[in-house]
């Protein structure tokens, strides 16, 4: 008899986000895998459930996930929860879901919050193809990336932290142009949630008057 493993998503800001089924999920697994066990424990106090929680973050996940697909395969079943949003998305969980795969442990993901999905939909931007290209290299490889996709005609979208954007949105005017059109999504589904659409020249004025705070999404008009 198998176990199996479910992708659970979280709320990225407000708490209403979280599905029946993600509950009732969270609630029924034999352990939660929680990428910060604080965080999770937050969440879990708040829906009024008491779960034991393993920690499965960057640096452990390597190690633990042969372990963790065993106990699987000998009928565990684990939710893994990352901070926010849906794991393996810019986040841990994609070594896991393999593992279990390799296996022939279940994997199943439950639907729900993700930070790039409103911020696409909502930018104004075509959304009937694109491309998700998360964070970019921090340093190593940068330039590189930003150069193979100045050809991109699918609209991208990136996740950014704010002491970077106007680095970045500097490095795409030049790689792109700055008559691209694009979209700032910030602090999505919480109280100051905002869309600066404008094309990346204009962004970077903004941005000079307005220094960027909170957690957010780039997306970027692909090559007309
Ligand atoms: N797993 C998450 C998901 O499904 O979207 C992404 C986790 S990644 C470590 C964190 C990044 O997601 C942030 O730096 C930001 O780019 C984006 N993000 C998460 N929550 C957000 C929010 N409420 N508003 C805007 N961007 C958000």
């Amino acid at each position: 008899m198998k176990g199996k493993l479910y992708l659970v998503p979280t709320p990225i800001g407000n708490l209403e986000d979280i599905t029946l089924r993600a509950i009732r999920t969270l609630k029924e697994a034999d352990i939660v895998l929680a990428e910060d066990t604080r965080t999770t424990g937050n969440l879990l106090r708040h829906l009024g459930l008491d779960k034991k929680m393993f920690a499965h973050h960057q640096h452990n996940e390597h190690k633990a996930i042969e372990h963790l697909a065993e106990r699987m395969e000998n009928n565990e079943t684990m939710a893994l929860v990352s901070d926010a949003g849906t794991p393996g998305i810019s986040d841990p969980g994609f070594l896991l879901a393999r593992a279990c795969i390799n296996r022939g442990v279940e994997v199943e993901s439950l639907p729900g919050p993700t930070a790039f999905v409103p911020a696409l939909v909502c930018s104004g931007l075509p959304c009937d193809r694109f491309t998700f290209e998360g964070f970019l290299p921090p340093k190593k490889g940068r330039q590189t990336r930003l150069k193979e996709l100045a050809g991109e005609s699918r609209t991208m979208v990136f996740y950014e932290s704010p002491h970077r954007l106007q680095k970045t949105l500097v490095q795409m005017m030049e790689c792109f142009g700055g008559e691209r059109k694009a979209s700032v999504a910030r602090e999505l589904t919480k109280m100051h949630e905002e869309h600066i659409r404008k094309d990346l020249k204009e962004l970077v004025e903004h941005f000079k008057t307005h220094p960027p705070k909170g957690e957010m999404v780039m997306v970027v008009e692909g090559r007309r």
